[in-house]
């Protein structure tokens, strides 16, 4: 069997460090592994449209900001396919075709769509596109066959929706040889990366909560964010014996300091543990961790922010990119939709037996008919 990864982003802001931890990160490195033989990273251009309707310039105006992110963390086109979802008309034929193997009430249990319902405060009204989703993400991973699906923690529900899509539409469609490809989640092994939190304290970094860092922020933005960033509200003298349940400084810790950053920047202790004793004990004010965090991130940000200054100054090249990537993308989605409707026995036209056992029907009437 191939090996294919499909992973993608919502182009409703710039990528922040959530985005960067929980799947970007790691897709460039198994990018660069040359394990796989095929990478799918999609702009989901539609499905940011199902609620943002109200304002729809913004995900257009954040394509190129997210295609900029990607190339910018590493993500080479040679290598991966980078596509804009709404440009594989195929997508949504495929998402058609799988809405008749989901129910309502599976889709209302949806644990993700029931948190986005909520803070989008669609209880009352929610958009059908909005309200099936997760069925349109089933097409976008199954339209490659991707086997692979490096995201955050939140994605999970999303993966098990498609997972349950694949076995019924090869239960029912195709029991002898199935046609779609179960995928698997692969979330980031740092408790920390698998939801990172915001600058706020609050439970997700999110684009739609306003509490980035983003990957294109300057170093001063980052420094002043990190600056301002929620801590331990009873951590209020140094001596005060700190907690790190809910520190966020401590949390981005977790997901980007490593022994070496301690030799850099912070020699005054070996590793994060001995770090995180000091301030459990008291003695160890939050500037001073501040200071250290933000060193790490301008080291981890400012190759990333450095190579986007260079990716900006050919802004139609990477339009260009996008549009050889989605006519790569639409040639293999057009092959899987062609295999799901012969499966589903809709593909007419190419059905020859159909067509001559429906004319020997036909002929045998017109006989019978006859000789009455
Ligand atoms: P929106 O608010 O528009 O939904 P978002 O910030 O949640 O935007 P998405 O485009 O929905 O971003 O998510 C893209 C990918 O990044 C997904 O795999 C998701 O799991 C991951 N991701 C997003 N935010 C975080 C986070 N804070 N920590 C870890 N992973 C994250
Ligand atoms: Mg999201």
């Amino acid at each position: 069997m191939s090996n294919i990864i499909l992973t993608g982003d919502r182009p409703t802001g710039r990528l922040h460090i959530g985005h960067y931890v929980g799947s970007l990160r790691r897709r460039v490195e198994l990018q660069n592994s040359g394990e796989y033989d095929k990478i799918y990273i999609m702009i989901a251009d539609a499905q940011a449209l199902t609620d943002n309707i109200e304002n729809p310039e913004k995900v257009r105006q954040n394509v190129i900001e997210v295609a900029l992110d990607y190339l910018s963390a590493g993500l080479d086109p040679e290598k991966s396919t980078l596509f804009i979802q709404s440009q594989i008309s195929e997508l949504t034929e495929l998402t058609f075709y799988y809405m008749d193997l989901v129910t309502v009430s599976r889709l209302q249990r949806n644990p993700t769509v029931k948190s986005e319902i909520q803070l989008r405060n669609f209880e009352a009204s929610i958009p059908v596109g909005f309200f099936t989703y997760p069925i349109s993400q089933a097409a976008d991973i199954t339209f490659c066959k991707a086997n692979v699906v490096p995201v955050g923690e939140d994605q999970l529900p999303m993966i098990e929706q498609t997972k349950e899509i694949v076995h019924k539409f090869n239960a029912v469609y195709a029991p002898e040889s199935p046609v779609l490809v179960e995928p698997k989640a692969l979330v980031p092994e740092a408790e920390a990366c698998k939801r990172l939190p915001g600058t706020d304290g609050k439970a997700k970094m999110s684009k739609s909560l306003g509490n980035c860092i983003y990957l294109a922020d300057s170093a001063d933005e980052v420094r002043t964010k990190i600056m301002s960033m929620y801590t331990d509200p009873l951590h209020l003298q140094v001596s005060d014996p700190g907690h790190l349940e809910g520190n966020t400084v401590f949390t981005y810790l977790d997901a980007f300091a490593c022994d070496e950053h301690f030799e850099r920047y912070c020699p005054d202790y070996a590793n994060l543990d001995e770090m995180k004793a000091h301030y459990t004990k008291g003695g160890l004010g939050d500037v001073k961790v501040k200071k250290f965090l933000n060193n790490i991130m301008q080291e981890e940000l400012e190759p990333i922010r450095n190579r986007r200054a260079a990716f900006e100054k050919d802004i139609p090249e990477i339009y260009n990119i996008l549009k050889k990537g989605s006519e790569a993308a639409r040639e293999v989605a057009a092959q899987t939709l062609a295999e799901v409707k012969h499966a589903m026995r809709i593909d007419y036209f190419e059905d020859m037996e159909l067509i001559r056992a429906q004319s020997e029907r036909y002929k045998e009437l017109f006989r019978n008919n006859a000789s009455i």
